[in-house]
């Protein structure tokens, strides 16, 4: 898996607010390569919407038992989805939902806007995950 590069980590730390987008800590942080990639790996570096600011234990979590939180809320994408972009995040402690740009920003949304975003990528898959684990995440803080 090929690194982020320097700018687009420091952006992305700047867009996150140096805080972890799902529990809000703001040490330890590390990027998290939103769009898993294979076991072949990927020639480029991922964008600044294929990053997102996680501590190490939320980055740990979100390959195992917050899984699929971290699908409902847009820490991770499914591999398929071709432009992570199309998918919102929620920053669980600042801005809440918000749509990522290419420049760098995230762009607070309503969570109508989100919920129609995510059912344009996952359709009923997202709300199906949502009735498997409930809706609010089991984070800290
Ligand atoms: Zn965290």
């Amino acid at each position: 898996m090929t690194a982020p590069t320097k700018a687009t980590r420091q952006d992305m730390y700047e867009r996150d607010l140096d805080r972890c987008a799902a529990c809000g800590r703001t040490d330890r942080l590390t990027h998290q390569h939103r769009r898993a990639v294979g076991m072949g790996g990927s020639k480029t570096p991922p964008s600044i919407t294929d990053s997102l600011t996680l501590c190490f234990e939320c980055n740990w979590r979100a390959e195992h038992d917050l899984q699929t939180f971290a699908l409902i809320y847009g820490w991770k994408v499914r591999r398929w989805v071709q432009d992570p972009s199309a998918v919102p995040v929620f920053y669980a402690h600042s801005i809440g939902w918000a749509r990522l740009t290419d420049g760098g920003a995230a762009l607070p949304i309503h969570a109508d806007e989100a919920a129609e975003m995510m059912r344009e990528v996952y359709g009923e898959e997202w709300d199906e995950w949502r009735e498997q684990v409930g809706a609010v995440a089991p984070v800290r803080r």
